[in-house]
């Protein structure tokens, strides 16, 4: 087993590292950045999209672990006590892991070009400027006319996220879907969207298809895909990816109690 570590910049981050890369050089684990079967993130829930991002071509052969430097995290459940501990379930490590789904996002532009992109919290669509007007299309069936400020597109694992802001529910993390929020959409006797989310099931195919002066901007998890002056987005096309994201599993840390801990208080 190779082993990667992808960190946040901040000296703690750093200072584990170092501490890791001792630990599994001692044990005889190979580190290779370049093609690791393992990768430990040590930051926050952010570090690890990025993470993801990093090593997005890789998903079928890795698997991620997270360590929190903060508070407790989403995708994070090692505490930075535990390097030891961590160290140990490596060197016992059979392969053990838990995958959660992900979502995919095509984007067709005015120049006729596409981008293809894979979320793991979600995807959002929004205007800052100006009314944002698309429709919604539902397996190809038109469903409604938005107006607002965008729609946030997201994964069960990132409904705990951006969609939780915007009113959207929390998805337990073992549904294969995606759900759709609205962000401030207009409502009144003549404008009407259906005003609450939706959670799609794993064969759904959601469509927006945006109007031709748009000046909306997408986002991707951490990243906000360039634009350029002239080039503007015409459709975007959200369904379930055919990849996922895996994590080993040396133990249960239980999804309920994390929502608890993080939103409620109390232990995780
Ligand atoms: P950030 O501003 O540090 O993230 C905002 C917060 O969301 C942080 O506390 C982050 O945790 C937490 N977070 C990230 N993924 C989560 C998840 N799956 N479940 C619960 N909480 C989660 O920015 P960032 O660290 O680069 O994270 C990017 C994410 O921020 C985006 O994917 C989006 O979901 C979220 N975001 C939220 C809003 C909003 O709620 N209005 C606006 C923009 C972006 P850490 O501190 O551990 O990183
Ligand atoms: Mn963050």
């Amino acid at each position: 087993m190779r082993v990667a570590i992808y960190n946040s910049d901040t000296q703690e981050s750093k200072r584990l590292k170092r501490m890791i890369i001792q630990g599994l050089a001692k044990e005889g684990i190979p580190y290779d950045e370049e093609q690791p079967d393992l990768v430990i993130s040590i930051g926050g829930d952010g570090t690890l999209l990025s993470a993801f991002n990093h090593y997005e071509d890789r998903l079928d052969e890795i698997r991620f672990v997270g360590m929190h430097t903060g508070h407790l995290g989403f995708y994070t459940d090692w505490r930075t006590f535990e390097v030891f501990d961590l160290i140990e379930s490596l060197k016992t490590d059979s392969g053990q892991s838990v995958a959660y789904p992900l979502l995919n996002v095509e984007a067709k532009f005015s120049d006729g070009t596409r981008q293809n992109f894979v979320a793991l919290n979600e995807s959002t669509i929004r205007d800052m400027v100006k009314t944002m007007v698309c429709d919604v299309y539902i397996n190809a069936e038109l469903f409604e006319r938005f107006r607002g400020d965008g729609l946030c597109i997201s994964t069960p694992t990132g409904s705990t996220a951006y969609n939780k802001s915007v009113g959207g529910a929390i998805m337990d993390p073992k549904i294969v879907g995606f759900q759709l929020g609205e962000m401030a959409s207009l409502n009144n006797r003549v404008f009407r969207t259906l005003g609450s989310p939706i959670i799609f099931g794993k064969d759904a195919v959601l469509t927006l298809r945006l109007a031709d002066d748009s000046t909306a901007v997408l986002s991707c998890d951490r990243t906000q895909i360039m634009l350029g002056e002239v080039r503007h987005l015409t459709e975007l096309t959200y369904s379930v990816a055919e990849q996922q994201i895996r994590f080993a599993k040396y133990r249960h840390t239980n999804f309920w109690r994390r929502v608890k801990a993080s939103f409620i208080g109390g232990e995780a």
